[in-house]
């Protein structure tokens, strides 16, 4: 496992204001600038306390505010920083985000020079009146730019995306995501829109000229977009904003939740469940296998999935299986008259899907963990 090293520069380097946007509540930070001697401390104090599992895969990151929009002198000061680190091979890697109008062959060449292996690129959306009307300050075309110049240097990619901008609705987010997908970016960050205090969008949202996104409607295009990505092999790898006190005490409004991945996992886990059991010919029951890490997903918040399934009489065709062999967010069928109880349904591509977790019992015959929906 890697141990990601927080740096925190917020709104360090911005002279924009996008509508959504309230970095010092988002990271929890309003003290001064960070130097790079705090760098340096920060740096040791994480690696004393490192597990010996996670030495070796230690990787920097600068979070918040545009890191390319710092005079170059700032960003070699916070990058000279971990340079004694990265040279010795305590910090592998070093990552940073920034905006797509802020890369250039020149702040490249600074990156690269300094070790910089992955670039996170804030773009939200990749509808120009989408992004107009959140005040980006960057439209689609400098978003593909980047994309290519930051692929010239083979730095990793990844792209964050906003889900419930104003005026975006699902003709062009899914435009959004297929332009996404198109850019070939190494994983992507989904984060709903939320309303903060002391923003731009909390003034609008208060005069009535914003429509929030309920929870369950982030969820399902969320879902949507994460089964999209998956599809092509592009990893989604946080979902929701991190937690947070100083976040919640920012919140004004939207669709927020603690555990905003997990809601979003465990309805992909639903539609899979149900695809699969939908494929599957008679009514004898089957076992479902999982991994074990996956149950809470499967079962849903305050198993929410079970009992959907039991409404659509689902919860009686099955019973669940864990195997630590199953990757995770997969789902197979065992047990079936159709395929000699080993395989999955032909065209069924049940290895694709989201995973939960919650069966406890152990099946002694076997060795394996069983446990029975209807049991519970
Ligand atoms: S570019 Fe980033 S830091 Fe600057 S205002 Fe917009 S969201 Fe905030």
């Amino acid at each position: 496992m890697s141990l990601v090293i927080p740096i925190f520069i917020p709104h360090e380097g911005c002279p924009h204001n996008c509508l959504f946007c309230n970095q010092h509540s988002i990271s929890g930070h309003v003290a001064a600038p960070v130097t790079g001697a705090e760098v340096g401390e920060t740096i040791r104090t994480w690696l004393a306390r490192a597990r010996p599992a996670n030495r070796g895969q230690v990787q920097v990151a600068f979070y918040g505010g545009s890191f390319t929009g710092l005079p170059s002198t700032r960003q070699t000061e916070l990058l000279a920083a971990v340079q004694p680190f990265y040279q010795q091979g305590l910090v592998r890697e070093i990552r940073l985000s920034t905006r797509p109008d802020y890369i250039d062959r020149d702040r490249l060449d600074l990156l690269c020079h300094h070790g910089v292996s992955i670039i996170e690129l804030g773009v939200q959306s990749c509808d120009d009146g989408v992004l107009r009307r959140a005040g980006r300050g960057h439209n689609r075309a400098d978003i593909e730019q980047a994309v290519r110049l930051i692929r010239e240097r083979n730095i990793r990619l990844g792209i964050q995306l906003m889900l419930g901008l104003p005026e975006d609705h699902f003709r062009t987010l899914r435009s959004t995501v297929e332009t996404v997908i198109r850019l070939r970016p190494d994983f992507v960050r989904l984060y709903p829109v939320l309303v903060l205090r002391g923003s731009g969008l909390e003034e609008l949202y208060h005069r009535g000229g914003y429509r929030l996104l309920s929870l369950g409607r982030a969820v399902v295009l969320a879902a949507f977009m994460k089964k999209r990505f998956d599809d092509q092999g592009i990893r989604v790898v946080r979902m929701g904003l991190q937690p947070s006190t100083d976040l919640e005490q920012s919140l004004v409004a939207g669709p927020y939740h603690p555990a905003f991945g997990e809601l979003v996992q465990s309805r992909l886990m639903l539609q899979r469940t149900r695809q699969a059991l939908a494929g599957v010919p008679g009514t004898d029951p089957v076992t479902l296998v999982i991994a074990a890490r996956d149950q809470s997903i499967f079962r849903g918040l305050r198993s929410a999935n079970l009992v959907r399934l039991r409404q659509l009489g689902l919860l009686d065709r099955f019973s669940l299986r864990v195997d630590p062999e199953q990757p995770r967010q997969t789902l197979r069928i065992v047990g079936t008259d159709w395929a000699a109880g080993t395989q999955t349904p032909p065209g069924q591509p049940l290895d694709a899907l989201p995973s939960p977790s919650f069966l406890t019992e152990n099946d002694k015959s076997t060795g394996q963990r069983t446990a029975s929906f209807n049991q519970r």
